[in-house]
Order: C-alpha cells, then sequence, then structure tokens
C-alpha cells in the first residue's frame, strides 16, 4: 500500500526526459511499483507533443509542418535518456524482487550481490554509477538504527525498497517516496522488523549536523 507518490513536477520532468540520470532512476524505480504513478505518467507522456510545442514557442502551421513537427515528437522521445522502462511486475508483493527491473540494470542481482560500505551507526550505502550533476546511493539501515540527523541542501528523494522508516514528519513504507528540501531537517530511523533498504537522489551533497559526519562526508560522497 504506498501512500506517498511522486509530485507533478517531478513526473512532468521526467517524462520530458530533463532529470539528471539520478533522480530518472528513483522516479523509474518507483513508476515499476505503483499502478497511480504510472497512470499520471502515460498522461503526461501523452500530452509530450503539446508540451513539446510550447517549449518550442510558436506553433508553425505552413505546409509539411505536421510531418516535421510529429518526426521531432518521434526524436524527442527516442532522446529520452530512461533507464530501463519500468515493467510490471506480475509477482505478489511477497515474491517482487527487492530490486525492480529499473534498478537491477544499475546494481545487478539482490541486495546479497552489491558491494556495501560501512557508513557508521551500522548503516551501509552503495553509490551506484550516474551523470554527476546528481548522485544516487542505495541505503541499508538495519532494523532499529537511526540515520544521523542531517539537513538538505537540495533535494533528495528517498524510495524505500524494503522494510519501512520513520521520521519526524512521516513513516515511509516498501514504495514509498520521500521528498526531503532544503527546509526539511531530519532523522530517518528504521522501522523494527526487515532490515529497511532505500535509493536515495541527491542533488547536492548533504549536511550533516554533528561535526563527525561533516568530515566523512567527501570520503562518502554524499
Ligand atoms: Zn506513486
Ligand atoms: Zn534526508
Amino acid at each position: 500500500m504506498i501512500r506517498h507518490h511522486i509530485t507533478d513536477e517531478l513526473l512532468m520532468a521526467y517524462s520530458a526526459g530533463t532529470l539528471p540520470e539520478a533522480f530518472s532512476l528513483v522516479v523509474a524505480t518507483h513508476v515499476s511499483l505503483c499502478d497511480e504513478c504510472r497512470a499520471r505518467l502515460e498522461s503526461y507522456d501523452a500530452v509530450g507533443g503539446a508540451l513539446l510545442e510550447k517549449m518550442d514557442g510558436a506553433i508553425d502551421l505552413s505546409a509539411g509542418s505536421l510531418d516535421a513537427t510529429l518526426a521531432r515528437i518521434a526524436a524527442w522521445k527516442d532522446a529520452q535518456d530512461r533507464p530501463a522502462s519500468a515493467i510490471t511486475q506480475a509477482l505478489a508483493p511477497e515474491e517482487q524482487p527487492v530490486f525492480p527491473a529499473p534498478l537491477r540494470d544499475y546494481v545487478g542481482g539482490d541486495p546479497a550481490a552489491v558491494r556495501w560500505r560501512p557508513v557508521g551507526g551500522g548503516v551501509r550505502q552503495a553509490v551506484l554509477p550516474t551523470s554527476r550533476e546528481a548522485s544516487v546511493r542505495l541505503l541499508y539501515i538495519p532494523a532499529g538504527t537511526a540515520v544521523p540527523d542531517h539537513g538538505h541542501r537540495g533535494t533528495e528523494l528517498t524510495l524505500v525498497l524494503q522494510g519501512a522508516f520513520r521520521d519526524e514528519h512521516d513513516r515511509f513504507g516498501a514504495g514509498d517516496i520521500e521528498i526531503a528540501t532544503e527546509v526539511t531537517q531530519h532523522t530517518p530511523v528504521a522501522e523494527p522488523g526487515p532490515d529497511c533498504i532505500c535509493l536515495a537522489a541527491t542533488d547536492a551533497p548533504l549536511r550533516f549536523s554533528g561535526w563527525l559526519p561533516r568530515l566523512a562526508q567527501p570520503f562518502l560522497r554524499i
């Protein structure tokens, strides 16, 4: 039961192919798990041609412009550099792999195959290879463990893949997305039960409150 979804702004940007790769991966992974966002994305894709016209300015109605427009739309659709298609899993929730299809292209296999690195306090992470304007990582937070209190200099998009976490604002279970911005200061804590695995994209380094995590930040690339 997914309660926290992707915003219209993010879905539109994803549809238009303007998100950094790291954010595209989080959106594609959520969409592969969420019927509601997949339906919304399809409607944005359907009006993509119209959006394209708007971005390009005036509509040219001269002879041959329809063919030209269709060709531009086709090229625009091809150029959308999305992580692997958001394929619907026809499996029951408990049978679904922890890593949905779009993510498996990046990590290969399951959590046991990931090269986790300790971040401190029992939390582990694996930074995934993407273009550099934003970064994305897997986080492994043992049940009952807290991620250090931190703020954000940009946007942080966190998708829960397994388990659940709570922070000062809400609870996030499997499939849920938390969107943290400049003004969000929070301490996510993994709930008891299965260990929590998240996929988190950030477009700027996090600001940790404590001095020790801050020292470690350049080395952790988060
Ligand atoms: Zn959704
Ligand atoms: Zn955060």
